[in-house]
């Protein structure tokens, strides 16, 4: 995922990439302090593990609303006929709740992962 934490030079947001899910397998990959270059001024510098944090993704965010913007009005579309034939609304209102499901889901995983790397600190 992608992690964060201040340049202490330029005191600018930097982040990188990591395959951990918390900070303790974080300060086993990259030891403890960390060693990292900002982006913005280049500078090398060392942080402590607890001074990385995760955010939420974005990537997450555009693909939750994506699908909540498209499948709304696509299992809509594609139930409309059905609607007007027999009138069973109950099960096209089921249908187009579907993507808010989906939706819902990814969300709720975006902040579990946030949540579970950001509540433990290795030095508590
Ligand atoms: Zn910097």
């Amino acid at each position: 995922m992608k992690l964060f934490t201040k340049c202490p030079y330029c005191k600018s947001e930097t982040s990188f990439y990591s395959f951990v899910s918390d900070r303790a397998m974080l300060s086993k990959e990259k030891g403890n302090p960390v060693q990292l270059t900002c982006k913005k001024c280049n500078s090398d510098f060392h942080t402590e593990v607890d001074n990385i944090y995760a955010k939420k993704s974005i990537i997450a965010i555009i693909v939750a609303l994506t699908i909540l913007v498209l499948g709304a009005p696509l299992a809509f579309i594609g139930l409309n006929s059905f609607i007007r034939d027999s009138g069973y609304f109950v099960i096209s209102a089921g249908m187009i709740s579907i993507p808010f499901v989906i939706y819902k889901i990814i969300n709720a995983q975006d902040r579990k992962r946030v949540d579970s790397f950001n509540k433990f600190k290795i030095k508590g």
